[in-house]
């Protein structure tokens, strides 16, 4: 447990966290909506402060980034947690779990392992990285020293000041880009999107290497018009020189009344994008189809 960054004292010893857009005010004794954040006597903690859940080696292909040091292999981070409650999530053991667990590592540790593994860099993922954002930018700073590079998987639901102290030390970064109201509103708890943009700006400000994904699921985000529509904010606001992914849906978790992605719909999203001039497209979930 470690006191958190990013958080201010309220009245009657409680506090107001202001890492992500939430903003929880938390009551002593309580934990935030990402189960992660405690008010211990009037403080906030963070209770994943070097305690990690899974450790792994993949290929960086995975996270997906495609377009960022091809080929290399990268030590996968998670800690329990999350600030969105997507009903498809398909870590959603961890990232629900309501018990802090993990193995214990110090800063200096991770990145000594990501080293006797060759890995080329770390990767902050499987679950949201923001809510462990103390944890990891110590590390993020150790492992930049010492030659290798950082990425996050993010749902890029972060306030702005977070989002540009973590840039620092941030080379990559893959973004849900779920581009619906409707499906942040009502499969993840998003009650507004706009931070996610926002947050997206300021990684493009901060020369980030950004790529985006999009989980297109039937009745929430498959209309064309939605899909032209996060085709256009990419190419305005990021550039055609950013990578974007499709991803078909399966069902999972609590989402299994709603029918698998047809192919059709993913080769719809992939000729829209091209249309757009963005040079790099590419489907998720549908190995060797596409
Ligand atoms: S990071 Fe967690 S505790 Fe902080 S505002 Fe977001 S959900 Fe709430």
């Amino acid at each position: 447990m470690k006191e958190a960054d990013f958080w201010k004292p309220l009245k009657d010893k409680k506090v107001q966290c202001q890492l992500c857009p939430r903003n929880c005010v938390i009551g002593e004794g309580k934990v935030g909506f990402c189960n992660v954040r405690k008010n211990k006597e009037g403080k906030l903690y963070s209770l994943v402060y070097g305690k990690f859940c899974s450790i792994a080696l993949d290929p960086i292909e995975k996270k997906p980034l495609y377009h960022f040091h091809p080929g290399s292999q990268v030590l996968s981070l998670a800690t329990v947690g999350c600030n969105l409650r997507c009903s498809f999530c398909q870590n959603w053991e961890i990232s629900t779990a309501k018990e802090i667990r993990g193995q214990d590592l110090t800063p200096e540790q991770v990145v000594s392992i990501a080293k006797d593994y060759s890995a080329l860099g770390i990767a902050y993922t499987y679950t949201e990285p923001l809510i462990a954002i103390e944890t990891y930018l110590e590390i993020m700073k150790i492992a930049r020293k010492q030659g290798l590079f950082n990425v996050w998987v993010s749902n890029g639901y972060t306030n702005p000041e977070p989002a540009k102290k973590a840039a620092k030390y941030l080379d990559a970064i893959n973004v849900d880009l779920k581009g619906s109201k409707k499906m942040y509103n009502e499969l993840c708890a998003v009650p507004d999107d706009k931070p996610i943009y926002e947050a997206l700006k300021i990684y493009k400000q901060n020369k980030v290497h950004i790529e985006t994904t999009t989980l297109i699921v039937p009745g929430y985000n498959d209309d064309e018009k939605t899909l032209q529509g996060i085709v256009d904010w990419v190419k305005q606001n990021l550039g055609t020189e950013t990578p974007m992914h499709f991803s078909r849906f399966h069902p999972d978790h609590k989402l299994t009344n709603v029918p698998q992605t047809p192919i059709e719909t993913i080769k719809k999203a992939l000729e829209i994008a091209k249309k757009a001039g963005i040079k790099h497209v590419h489907a998720g979930n549908v190995p060797n189809l596409l």
